[in-house]
């Protein structure tokens, strides 16, 4: 008798996983009492030592010393450093169950495009995806990134994208939930498809299929004051379509009242013929504006990142991702000019997701030419850390509602143990952060005053029962995948 591993594993592990995967409740915890932590503040206060931190209906209520704890759950934080939270402006989510998969550093990764999105993508089901989202999700929270900008590209079917937002509205992340619109796919398991044409079509205007779709995921999860709001991701990378329709793409989804829009903008070492359109275009045509947050951008001008500014647009720069690009990231010269810049791990399938990593990559990356050598070598450790905290959700068009400690902002914190060998314990807590910090030392992450991560284990979730589901689901969609041929 043949047996059915799936079958036989998820019914053995129905019960754990059931409570694994407990959803994150949405309410405001109770009052707590960070006591005596050393601050990195990111405010104008700049650094403050053995300072305790209260916490209550989500937000920041007081920042001193002797703090009254009347009412309120202590924290030991002496020694430790509090800092916010983190945003990742850029990063495709569902692609963090595949991890190792497909490493940056290999040969392999050169068809990433043809294995990841347009095979492995094609290969979730609808619980496979709200699981990949899920433990995406916690992936963050684990990483100190409190607030997430996914753009989720494994477009294929309604029920498995309505499930993509859920499962990441479950894990508990903040940030915004971007829908990918595209043409097709029309291939999947089992199917021998002309990889060209498949590239062709999927930079057609999208589908109807597509366009009904977004609006259900956004009526289905996102009201109008959760943690995770609705977003969309522009087809494509710019340039794939002619100006007037992608034009009416910007017009079209901005009818569904995202809280983003997301577009890719990107040319990778070795291409031909820059696919950038160019922004100055799309600021002719008018469609540039507050929710637009560009991804990569390595070809703009100075002029380009000026027009950005100046409509309020945003920008995200892998720069862990992007050391194999043609073009150097372009955070350095953006913060010159004043373009609010955020930073990425982008391939959740392909790097680390440590996000100190990308957050110091975002200062030696700037070594790559000669004026971002200057530019870096006049950063402090504070600068370098905007670029994963303040002026990153700046330009995800977060304004003033988190990224840094101060009274009335919401409590999105990361506390850092600094007791493990090796940890710097010279200069000052940023100097520290920057030099030395792992995801490693992270002892606790509250989202919006809820404890997510504790004693350096994330809450409410049994990781080995996770883990397990994951297993099994990746034995899947590398079954499946084997299934598609692209010639
Ligand atoms: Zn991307």
């Amino acid at each position: 008798m043949q047996i059915d591993r799936r079958k036989l594993l998820s019914s053995a592990l129905a019960a754990p996983l059931a409570s694994a995967c407990a959803t994150f409740p949405t309410t405001a915890p109770s009052r707590t009492l960070i006591r005596g932590a050393d601050l990195v503040t990111m405010e104008s206060e700049g650094e403050l030592l053995n300072t305790d931190v209260l916490i209550d209906g989500g937000k920041i209520i007081e920042i001193g010393r002797g703090l009254p704890a009347e009412g309120a759950s202590i924290v030991n934080a002496r020694g430790m450093i509090l800092m916010p939270g983190m945003i990742d402006g850029h990063r495709h989510v569902w692609q963090t169950i595949l991890n190792g998969l497909l490493p940056k550093m290999s040969p392999s990764y050169s068809r990433y495009d043809r294995l990841a999105n347009m095979t492995y993508a094609l290969c979730f089901d609808p619980d496979d995806m709200h699981h990949a989202q899920y433990i995406g999700g916690l992936a963050c929270l684990d990483a100190g990134v409190t607030t997430v900008i996914d753009q989720m590209h494994a477009a294929n079917g309604d029920e498995m994208e309505l499930a993509a937002a859920r499962g990441l509205k479950d894990s508990g992340v903040a940030g915004v939930f971007c829908y990918q619109m595209r043409n097709g796919p029309y291939y999947g398991r089992g199917d021998t498809y002309a990889h060209a044409k498949a590239v062709a079509e999927r930079n057609q205007p999208p589908d109807e299929r597509h366009w009904r779709n977004a609006e259900s995921i956004r009526d289905t999860y996102f009201g109008s004051d959760g943690l995770l709001a609705f977003g969309i991701g522009l087809t494509g990378s710019v340039g794939a379509q002619a100006l007037d329709v992608a034009v009416q793409e910007f017009h079209r989804a901005r009818a569904l009242q995202p809280r983003l829009l997301t577009q890719h903008m990107n040319q990778r070492a070795g291409t031909q013929a820059p696919i950038l359109r160019g922004v100055s275009d799309l600021q002719a045509a008018g469609v540039l504006g507050p929710d637009y947050l560009v991804s990569h951008g390595v070809d703009m001008t100075d002029e380009e990142m000026g027009m950005l500014r100046d409509a309020g647009s945003g920008l995200s720069s892998t720069v862990l991702g992007e050391f194999n690009y043609a073009k150097p990231s372009v955070h350095g010269r953006a913060r010159a000019i004043g373009l609010n810049v955020a930073i990425g791990l982008d391939v959740g399938i392909a790097l680390t997701h440590d996000y100190f990593e990308h957050m110091r990559a975002a200062y030696w990356n700037l070594m790559r030419t000669e004026t971002g050598r200057d530019m870096a070598l006049s950063l402090t450790p504070v600068d370098t850390l905007h670029f994963a905290t303040g002026n990153a959700l700046k330009a995800a068009g977060y304004g003033d509602i988190t990224g840094s400690l101060k009274r009335g902002k919401r409590a999105d914190l990361v506390l850092l143990r600094t007791d493990r060998p090796g940890f710097p314990q010279l200069g000052s807590p940023a100097d520290r952060i920057v030099t030395g910090a792992s995801q490693a030392d992270i002892d606790s992450v509250w989202v919006n005053g809820r404890a997510v991560k504790s004693s350096g284990r994330l809450t409410r979730v049994d990781q080995t029962a996770l883990e397990r589901k994951s297993s099994i689901i990746r034995d899947s969609i590398v079954a499946r995948a084997a299934t598609i041929t692209l010639t």
